[in-house]
């Protein structure tokens, strides 16, 4: 009977101390989701775009830019939005194609010139041209403030600054994942 109760005491410590490490491993998670959320927003918005951690999928389009200087194509740049080990801007680049990602937890209008922004944030020097463009969408010129114009599936945009390249693209032959 003795040695019964001794092997309970034993058990129930052996719990408790299950329950402390439970609670310790609870702790060292809760705090670095606390850390975690800290470091999200430890970046600005930019233009109400905003950097989360997670690339969104709620809403996710895809179009195309095309940059050309006195008729030389410019690329635009990989990893545009993409902050490594950070975050994701609602606007970025995963290539040096042009293809502009929009991937955000809503649909919403966005425009160039919030990508634009998002371009000349991302990078020291982001090496887009300065001055005003004449700017194209799938083909059309487009009239308004190019900064206005707005990014749809699958839409094919062309600025031009300075001497126009030969000929202005009028669509982009986006991958069939995309
Ligand atoms: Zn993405
Ligand atoms: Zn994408």
């Amino acid at each position: 009977m003795v040695k019964e109760k001794v092997s309970v005491k034993k058990e129930s410590f052996k719990l408790s101390k299950k329950i402390v490490i439970i609670a310790v491993l609870i702790l060292v998670v809760g705090i670095s989701a606390t850390y975690m959320k800290f470091r999200l927003h430890a970046l600005p918005d930019i233009d109400g775009i905003e950097c989360n951690q997670m690339e969104q999928a709620v809403f996710h389009i895809h179009a195309h830019l095309d940059v050309y200087v006195d008729g030389q194509h410019r690329t635009v740049p990989e990893f545009i939005g993409i902050i490594p080990n950070t975050c994701f801007y609602w606007l970025h680049t995963h290539d040096p194609t042009g293809i502009i990602h929009i991937e955000a937890p809503q649909y919403k209008t966005f425009t160039l010139g919030q990508f634009l922004d998002v371009w000349s944030k991302s990078f020291e020097n982001s090496g887009i041209p300065t001055g005003t463009p004449k700017s194209y969408v799938n083909g059309k010129e487009f009239t308004g403030d190019f900064r206005e114009i707005q990014l749809n599936a699958h839409d094919e945009i062309v600025l031009v600054y300075g001497l126009p390249p030969d000929s202005i693209p009028i669509s982009f032959d986006f991958p069939q994942n995309l």
